[in-house]
């Protein structure tokens, strides 16, 4: 497996083709919420039931992801009382490897720490990520990956999480008041965008907005702050707002869309 590189925008660019996703990853960047939220966003693609690009959002396997309680999503760091990732634990989780999947189609290891882990562990991991078992992938967050040796690294694909944006306080502000509004009532969610300033000179503030919004949202959904149903809606709506702003649509229209999307009744959709 060569190493692939991919920078990303936003975390919102993270869907995936279910065809197409590896054995081990690379989750690279500096660690924190942006960190933790794509690569659950990852490990839900992994397991999700759904077809096209993944995560669906909706399958059983997305919802139990999204809670943090799917059983084949298995997140293992080093012990409180180590100093270092025991290479017995390494042992363990490759063994556990060999057993098939719960629920899912695959078994997602989320291994935190990789910075603590010494040449022997990596080792031990290594012979795993040589010959995974088709059924398992490997997800590494780390903010350096050169921690890892140049075997492990060669057989792991790396995703670089983008450094948080430098949204104005403004767009910061808005995008909160309106995920407040969305989680509690999406109706007035959609009255708080009609009600946004999308005149043309105002049009790039209104798509800063948005993308704090898409860039807030997949941490409120990893805090429980937003239900996958919401979630799901709101990231179907962006995605087709970041389509509209290819086409220079104007952001009037953009905010009616956005709203039909988020209010319409489950059915319609
Ligand atoms: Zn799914």
């Amino acid at each position: 497996m060569g190493q692939t590189d991919v920078e990303l925008n936003t975390l919102t660019d993270v869907t995936f083709d279910s065809g197409r996703l590896l054995h081990a990853y690379l989750v690279t960047g500096p660690s924190g919420p942006r960190r933790d939220a794509f690569t659950d966003r990852l490990a839900a693609a992994l397991v999700c039931s759904g077809s096209g690009e993944v995560p669906c959002g909706q399958c059983p396997d997305c919802r139990k992801a999204f809670r943090g309680v799917h059983p084949d999503i298995i997140r293992r760091g080093r012990p409180e009382d180590k100093s270092v990732f025991p290479v017995e634990l390494i042992r363990e989780i490759c063994a556990d490897s060999a057993v098939m999947p719960n629920e899912a189609g695959r078994k997602v290891y989320i291994l935190s720490d990789g910075e603590r882990m010494n040449a022997a562990a990596q080792n031990a991991l290594l012979k795993t990520l040589e010959e995974p078992p088709v059924h398992c992938a490997f997800l590494l967050p780390v903010e350096d990956p050169s921690v890892f040796l140049p075997t492990v690294r060669s057989r792991c694909a790396q995703l670089r999480v983008p450094d948080e944006p430098a949204f104005d306080a403004q767009a910061l502000a808005d995008a909160d008041r309106f995920l407040d509004l969305l989680a509690s009532d999406p109706v007035r969610a959609a009255a708080f965008l009609s009600g946004m300033d999308t005149k043309k000179e105002s049009r790039e503030a209104f798509f800063r907005f948005l993308s704090a919004a898409a860039e807030r949202a997949p941490t409120r959904l990893a805090e429980g702050r937003l239900s996958p149903g919401l979630w799901a809606r709101l990231d179907r709506a962006l995605d087709q707002a970041d389509q509209y702003r290819v086409y220079n649509l104007n952001a009037g229209h953009i905010v009616g869309m956005l709203a039909a999307c988020l209010t319409a009744p489950a059915g319609k959709l």
